[in-house]
């Protein structure tokens, strides 16, 4: 093999948390992905923080709103006790209501390919058609990878930081020297496809994403277009051989189960031709890895963990790790700060983050009273194994020193049910109003389960549209952004706040 091309850092895959490392600071970023793109990925509906904070920092984000994407005004839930729908609207959130409390339903080959060329056109040589084999170390340190050239020639790059992009299928991960953690909890397995001149709610909730519980698990409905419907099924795992001996009639049987989707998709024909005609199916079991990195390399994205879909949290969390990665990667390549300090500002606040969604979503499916249904039972807070919930805490616990309470399993299953009995409480204060009735509705962003789950990515919203802004430190004696959100500083070295 020839000599390898040496680089600052390496990054492998082209999604949403691969394309979120730029190269805006003089640093030499290559990415290499194996597909060619425009390519499909699931993960359409998103939320407001990467649209108006991430992208904006990105400089992409009126590109993204020129694209014309569905405006996503928050979630519609047939969920809980309530036999109509509720809504999750953004513009609720006394924080961040105004102009940019919304999100956008997403093609995802669409979306992720502005945020490749984004890339590209910020100094990143990318290279598609490029699967990345293996890692390369150097003593104890990964220095590059090994990966295919479209040629189908092996070769070789060197750098002094490789970022593992490449999603759930990761061949990289395990280099931070860690493992895949599978929470017991969230097992589900999805299968979906999409529909044409399927009916949408009410205006102003058009855009909105529907969630709606059933007997077996409950479904998505994203209205991608004025006419197209992205529709699947969450299933319990031990479907997996119904679903795989027809697809179809596993999709298509559960939406018969389900009231307001079938009635929704009445006039409604399945699509059955091109990207969007075939019926795919994905394990969604929710994970991650006991390490984010190692000397040499950091996980972003699916490559690090994954929740559950219930919420759209996933283009969420991989762009939050693509950002919280750069700033570590510019900070150390700057030799600002020692690399333990920065990428242990990066994994405490990945891990809080994914923590707080963690709880949250077990509040949320807890909420779905549903006692003589086999998924809904085995998803209530308090039937969680003792097991499943001391191996996650024990997952979350470097990140969480302050939080005494989510460390200790004993005080583990108190928190959780009291979380869900608060989230069930808010909901039901809202009413099942559709439209929004104002004070009633701000109850939910009250919960303290979700206002954990608001707390960072308001504050990544608010750093995107407000531009320069100074943050108190997330962790306890922990760095924060600087002022352009490019890299990490010492608390004591931020500007004051103007
Ligand atoms: P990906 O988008 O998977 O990108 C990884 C890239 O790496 C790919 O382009 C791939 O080609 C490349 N790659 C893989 N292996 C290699 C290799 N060896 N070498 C080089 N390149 C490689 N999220 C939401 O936000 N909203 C939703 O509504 C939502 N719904 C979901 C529904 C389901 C059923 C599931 C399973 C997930 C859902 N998600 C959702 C999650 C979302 O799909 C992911 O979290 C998101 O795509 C992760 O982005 P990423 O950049 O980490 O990985």
């Amino acid at each position: 093999m020839s000599v390898p091309e040496q680089f600052d850092v390496i990054v492998v895959g082209g999604g949403p948390a691969g394309s979120t490392l730029i190269a805006d600071q003089g640093h030499r970023v290559v990415l290499v992905d194996k597909q060619s793109f425009p390519r499909y990925q699931i993960g359409e509906s998103l939320l407001p923080a990467t649209v108006h904070g991430v992208c904006r920092l990105l400089g992409v984000e009126d590109e993204v709103r020129a694209a014309g994407f569905t405006v996503k005004r928050g979630g519609s839930f047939r969920w809980g006790t309530s036999p109509e729908p509720w809504n999750f609207l953004f513009a609720l959130s006394p924080e961040l209501s105004g102009p940019t409390s919304y999100a956008y339903q997403v093609d995802r080959m669409t979306f992720d390919h502005l945020l490749l060329k984004n890339a590209a056109r910020h100094g990143v040589d990318v290279r598609e058609e490029s699967p990345a084999l293996a890692a390369v170390t150097d003593g104890e340190r990964v220095s590059g990878i090994r990966y295919t050239d479209p040629g189908g020639r092996e070769r070789e790059l060197a750098a002094r930081w490789v970022v593992d992009a490449s999603g759930n299928g990761s061949r990289l991960h395990a280099a931070a020297g860690g493992r895949r953690q599978y929470s017991e909890f969230f097992q589900n397995l999805a299968v979906f496809g999409y529909f044409e001149g399927g009916g949408r709610l009410p205006a102003p909730d058009s855009g909105n994403i529907l969630c709606a519980a059933f007997d077996e698990g409950w479904l998505w409905y994203i209205p991608l277009s004025d006419t197209l419907t992205s529709v699947g099924a969450v299933l319990n795992r031990g479907q997996a051989a119904r679903i795989s001996a027809d697809r179809e009639r596993t999709l298509m049987e559960s939406i018969q189960r389900c009231a307001i989707v079938r009635d929704m998709l009445g006039g409604a024909v399945r699509v059955t031709e091109g990207t969007y005609g075939e019926i795919r199916v994905r394990k969604d079991y929710s994970y991650a890895d006991t390490r984010f990195w190692a000397p040499g390399i950091a996980l972003a994205g699916d490559a690090a963990c994954f929740i559950d879909p219930v919420f759209s949290t996933g283009v969420h969390l991989a762009t939050y790790g693509g950002l919280l990665a750069a700033r570590s990667v510019n900070s150390v390549l700057a030799g600002e700060l020692p690399e333990e300090r920065a990428f242990g500002e990066f994994e405490a606040r990945y891990r809080r983050e994914y923590a707080v969604f963690y709880e949250f979503l077990a509040a949320f499916y807890d909420m779905q009273q549903h006692e003589d249904s086999y998924f809904w039972k085995a998803r209530k807070v308090t039937n969680m194994r003792a097991g499943d919930m001391e191996a996650f805490t024990t997952l979350v616990a470097g990140a969480y020193s302050a939080e005494a309470a989510l460390v200790r399993p004993d005080t583990l299953a108190e928190r959780f049910s009291a979380s869900s009995a608060d989230l069930a409480g808010a909901v039901e204060r809202t009413g099942a109003a559709r439209t929004p009735s104002g004070e009633r509705m701000t109850e939910l962003f009250r919960a303290p389960v979700v206002a954990d789950v608001m707390t960072e990515m308001n504050q990544i919203q608010r750093r995107g549209v407000g531009g320069a802004i100074t943050e108190p430190p997330l962790i306890e004696g922990g760095l924060v952004p600087s002022p352009d959100g490019r890299r990490w500083i010492e608390p004591d070295t931020a500007p004051a706040a103007g």
